[in-house]
């Protein structure tokens, strides 16, 4: 791509007076609209005509990775394919052009997604009932956090503020934890990576009626099956706290093993990534909480409901508040000091029935894979893990050997001679085309390289990819410098990421104001 003819922003390539339309003659004579209404000062839009337009929004969409262009390793996010069917679904008017206040009668139909969502979701994990209100696995963390608050308080246990969380836990778990109100005890890995049982004891033992929760990665951030969760869901039940499922690795165990059966209580699920949408960039996701039996009370509201042939939503109190001002004004008349107390008082933990177009991706991806293909997106995702890890960890230090489920870390080259970190092979892998895996996370190590290839992926793919890694491996030993000034073909070259995030330039204006001093 031209970069100087195209421009890097719309801004850079107007012209006064250029147009992309014209509008019709105006047969209705002029009526201007009311002073107070107009702005003082014309927008500043960029001005261009409809060939440019059309060629820098093409030229920029091809700057941009994604999954449908090539091979994207991103361990712990799950990148995995998107079927087109998901978007064909979605984009059906009968669910894009809903507005969310319209009569139940009315949406039936939308209504049976949701609720066909939620008893998926509960055969998968064997969990009793699903909210699919939460956006994201975060806010299900809170979510499923705020829930088993709940509970310990309907059986009068106000003290129970500490949750554990292990060493190798995804950041948002503990972030998750301290929202809550709550304090994290942090226990550590083995080795081999797994949940040391010994800390866990000694920290049990010194709490033995404060512990709220424990919240659990299984497979783990390392992509490891907890083999002692037996034990460990034992031990935090007898010391009266709950078991809290971050469901974020849940798709290697599509197929092979349910939380539930696991001694989980609550759990979370993220759809964008076992359930396949695109979340590039953050978004859109959608964070169903699910809990087993005897806690489905603490469910938030809304939720769908089926009674004979007729869906309907129970606790959407925001139509009685938009009817009377009644339900406002008690919104109102609430103390304001704990906006999340106050959220839990009002069942709410999102507006209306959550992000409703991932709900529907979630659900044509399960009923298209349908019961039998879905048992094998587990053992598929498993295999080809594995297949790279064995592949690479002659050229690539592997801390913790022995079978991994859908991801593994590997701690940088083998060879550190080189000098060589893992940052300057996951830049040299954009020249090659591949989409860098997670780096520098989890942060047990220190030249972590997180890998995940996903269950969709051929063999000739992964070979691809193990081919390059091997290609850079052999670069670090005889021209360190090309890995270590990589990338060379991408638009941008090496960034500086703390100038970056110390000084954003997030707007067009500010890159004026700074190209001109
Ligand atoms: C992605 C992830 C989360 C957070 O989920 P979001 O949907 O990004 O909020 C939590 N835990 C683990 C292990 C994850 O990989």
């Amino acid at each position: 791509m031209n970069n100087k003819l195209y421009g890097n922003l719309i801004f850079e390539l107007s012209h006064p007076g250029r147009r992309a339309y014209s509008l019709p003659k105006n047969e209705f004579g002029n009526h201007e609209l009311p002073k107070e209404m107009r702005r003082a000062k014309d927008a500043e839009l960029p001005e261009c005509d409809e060939m440019t337009v059309v060629r820098h929004y093409t030229n920029m969409s091809e700057n941009n990775f994604g999954v449908d262009n090539g091979f994207y390793p991103l361990g712990s996010c799950t990148m995995k394919y998107n079927p087109p069917i998901n978007e064909e679904i979605a984009a059906l008017p009968a669910f894009n052009n809903l507005h969310p206040l319209q009569p139940e009668s009315s949406v039936q139909g939308a209504l049976q997604v949701e609720y066909d969502l939620q008893r998926a979701l509960s055969a998968i994990t064997g969990m009793s009932d699903f909210t699919l209100n939460p956006c994201a696995g975060a806010h299900g963390e809170l979510t499923g956090l705020m829930i088993i608050r709940s509970y310990h308080q309907s059986r009068g246990d106000n003290k129970r503020n500490k949750v554990i969380v292990p060493d190798s836990a995804h950041g948002t778990n503990p972030a998750s934890a301290a929202v809550c109100g709550c304090e994290v005890l942090e226990v550590k890995s083995t080795e081999d990576g797994l949940v040391d049982l010994a800390d866990l004891k000694e920290l049990v033992k010194n709490h033995p009626d404060d512990i709220a929760a424990m919240m659990m990665t299984n497979p783990n951030t390392l992509g490891l099956f907890e083999r002692d969760i037996p034990e460990i869901t034992k031990l935090i039940h007898s010391a009266g706290g709950l078991m809290y499922y971050d469901g974020a690795n849940l798709n290697p165990m599509l197929g092979a093993a349910r939380p539930a059966d696991m001694g989980f209580d609550v759990m979370h699920i993220n759809l964008h990534k076992t359930f396949s949408t695109p979340h590039g960039g953050g978004g859109p996701g959608s964070g169903p909480v699910g809990v087993r039996k005897g806690l489905e009370k603490f469910l938030p509201k809304p939720h769908v409901v089926k009674t004979g042939d007729a869906f309907s939503i129970e606790g959407l109190e925001v139509q009685d508040e938009l009817e009377g001002q009644d339900g406002l004004e008690t919104l109102n008349n609430q103390d304001s000091q704990d906006s999340i107390e106050k959220k839990l008082e009002n069942n709410h933990v999102g507006a209306f029935l959550g992000n409703f177009l991932v709900i529907v991706r979630a659900l044509t991806y399960i009923l298209s894979l349908g019961k039998e293909n879905i048992k094998m997106v587990g053992p598929l995702s498993v295999l080809n893990a594995n297949y790279i890890k064995e592949s690479l960890k002659d050229d690539y230090e592997l801390p913790i050997a022995g079978l991994c489920k859908h991801e593994f870390v590997f701690n940088g080259l083998k060879d550190k001679s080189t000098g060589v970190t893992t940052m300057d092979v996951a830049k040299r892998l954009l020249d090659y085309g591949y989409h860098a895996p997670t780096i520098y996370f989890p942060l047990l190590f220190h030249e972590a390289m997180m890998i995940e290839p996903t269950e969709n992926e051929s063999k000739e793919t992964l070979d691809g990819f193990i081919d390059v890694m091997h290609k850079i491996a052999k670069e670090a030993r005889e021209t360190p410098d090309v890995v270590k000034r990589a990338p060379h073909n991408t638009p941008i070259t090496r960034v500086d990421d703390v100038e970056a995030a110390k000084h954003p330039v997030l707007t067009y204006k500010q890159l004026i104001e700074d190209s001109e001093k």
